[in-house]
């Protein structure tokens, strides 16, 4: 079991970015599985829920002739559009049916606010909203971050350089990662996780 210092962050996992899902990811049903068997070595788990108003400005539907994944320029910067996903209460964003975490002891809903998106689980898109993640996991003593979960170059990514630059120790585990891939953005967050010190493993190595 892993010690109380350690916190397996599962981002995501859930029915819209499931392959048949509104934002599916490719084989993003296979971290389940994977993200099951640590779950099951972790005494902290924290859980991720994407969890948009209906009419939330990171949709393309919400843009006149804008498409999904399409960029534009929002208010707080550059923001990809994406089809309508996880909409608050629907089926599409509840948690993966076969995800077994049921000692978890936090679920971070993000991305409520209208206006600003957030991929991070520990800061919205406008860079400076925080979601609370960080003092939740420092008043309970966690050190070291190991992130999982949808997608590895989007929500994952952005959710570890969070936690390095809270001052967390943190790795992602690949195998437990699937990712949406736009624009080589998968090799991209490669090098930004390198470069800021956060770790690669994989589930057998942990
Ligand atoms: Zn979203």
């Amino acid at each position: 079991m892993h010690a109380g210092d350690e916190v397996l962050l599962v981002v995501d996992v859930q029915n819209d970015f499931m392959p048949g899902g509104a934002l599916a990811v490719p084989r993003g049903d296979e971290v389940v599985p994977v993200i099951n068997r640590l779950a099951a070595r972790f005494a902290h788990i924290v859980l991720t829920q994407d969890w948009h108003p209906a009419d939330h400005s990171s949709f393309a539907a919400q843009h006149a002739g804008r498409q999904p994944f399409e960029s534009i320029a929002l208010p707080y910067g550059e923001q990809v559009l994406w089809p309508v996903h996880c909409v608050q209460g629907t089926t599409g964003a509840k948690l993966h049916p076969d995800l077994h975490a049921p000692h978890a002891q936090l679920v971070v809903r993000k991305g409520y606010h209208r206006e600003v998106d957030s991929y991070s689980a520990f800061m919205e898109a406008d860079r400076r909203t925080p979601t609370g993640l960080a003092g939740y996991l420092r008043d309970k003593g966690v050190r070291h971050v190991i992130c999982a979960g949808l997608a590895t170059d989007f929500c994952v990514a952005w959710s570890a350089l969070d936690a390095r630059a809270a001052g967390f120790e943190v790795s992602v585990i690949e195998d437990a990662c699937r990712a949406i891939d736009l624009n080589d953005s998968l090799e991209l967050a490669w090098q930004a996780l390198a470069a800021a010190g956060v770790q690669r493993t994989t589930s057998s190595a942990l």
